[in-house]
């Protein structure tokens, strides 16, 4: 009798079949308001980095009169602009059910998120900080304020990867800048020591130390950035999330990275198009 209980509410509470019986079903915000306005205060940082740096990318390219750079730049901001929209339009998160989590819970035992009031698929974990249920859940990334997981985490990596390799390109370029223009010594390449001469001894100007601060900048977030990417990476061709990964839990089925990138990966490294991972989540097992 309790199996057909379990069965009856399971049936009635899959995720497909709760959004069309219920429609939007009002979201419930349980998680802290600074956390809220962080989520909303990060990507509108990185934005103003984008533009400010994109400002003087342009400075340093017509001085320069490069149109090979030019070009690069609008193919980099199109790919991060690009894989940032697809980040957000495919969040991976499951719909709510609306049935008693202890009800469920005590009598099937299976995995029951009390708070989407849903059985929770293998790898489906709930987050904090959406409070929604997401599937095959990396991490919430709070610089661009969403989830990652089953069908954005492609799209976060070549987000990570482009922003890396435009960092690389723009400290390149700032430090030939600096060279061509200033020629200064050595050590007037950090922006501590440039600081120190703009405002103790004037031998630099504001845009020196704006160029140098920013040539400091993006090489530490090219170092960063492309670490980080690298990380994710390795973890997709290990079949492990972030999440799983800082549990120590593995993924007993040997999985390849196509679970994550899809079959038409090279594609998406020019154009930021969603291609649908391969096989499903629910087919793999953790212990
Ligand atoms: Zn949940
Ligand atoms: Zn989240």
């Amino acid at each position: 009798m309790h199996e057909d209980l379990v069965e009856r509410i399971r049936s009635a509470n899959t995720p497909i079949e709760k959004d069309r019986k219920h429609g939007n079903m009002k979201p419930r915000m349980s998680q802290p308001k600074s956390l809220l306005a962080l989520n909303i205060i990060c990507p509108l940082l990185i934005l103003l980095i984008i533009s400010v740096l994109t400002r003087y990318a342009l400075l340093i390219y017509t001085t320069l009169v490069d149109p090979v750079v030019l070009v690069l730049t609008g193919f980099f901001n199109f790919q991060i602009f690009g894989n940032w929209f697809q980040i957000l339009r495919h969040r991976s998160v499951l719909p709510r059910g609306d049935v008693s989590g202890d009800m469920v819970a005590s009598i099937s035992g299976e995995a029951w998120c009390s708070q989407c009031h849903i059985v929770q698929p293998v790898r489906v974990y709930h987050c904090p900080l959406c409070n929604r249920c997401v599937a095959r859940r990396d991490h919430h990334c709070f610089a661009l304020g969403v989830c990652i997981g089953q069908f954005n985490h492609a799209h976060f990596v070549y987000f990570l990867g482009h922003a890396a390799l435009s960092c690389c390109i723009f400290a390149f370029f700032a430090f030939r800048y600096i060279h061509t223009v200033y020629d200064p010594p050595a050590g007037d390449y950090f922006f501590p020591v440039v600081l120190y001469h703009y405002i103790v001894d004037g031998t630099a100007d504001g845009c020196q130390s704006v160029v140098t601060f920013l040539f400091n900048f993006t090489l530490h977030l090219t170092v960063s950035l492309s670490g980080f990417c690298g990380f994710n990476v390795y973890l997709i061709c290990r079949n492990r999330t972030q999440y799983e990964f800082s549990r120590g839990r593995n993924v007993v089925r040997p999985d390849r990275s196509a679970r994550v990138f899809g079959p038409y990966f090279p594609l998406q490294l020019l154009i930021p198009v969603h291609c649908p991972p391969i096989k499903a989540v629910n087919l793999e097992k953790i212990v």
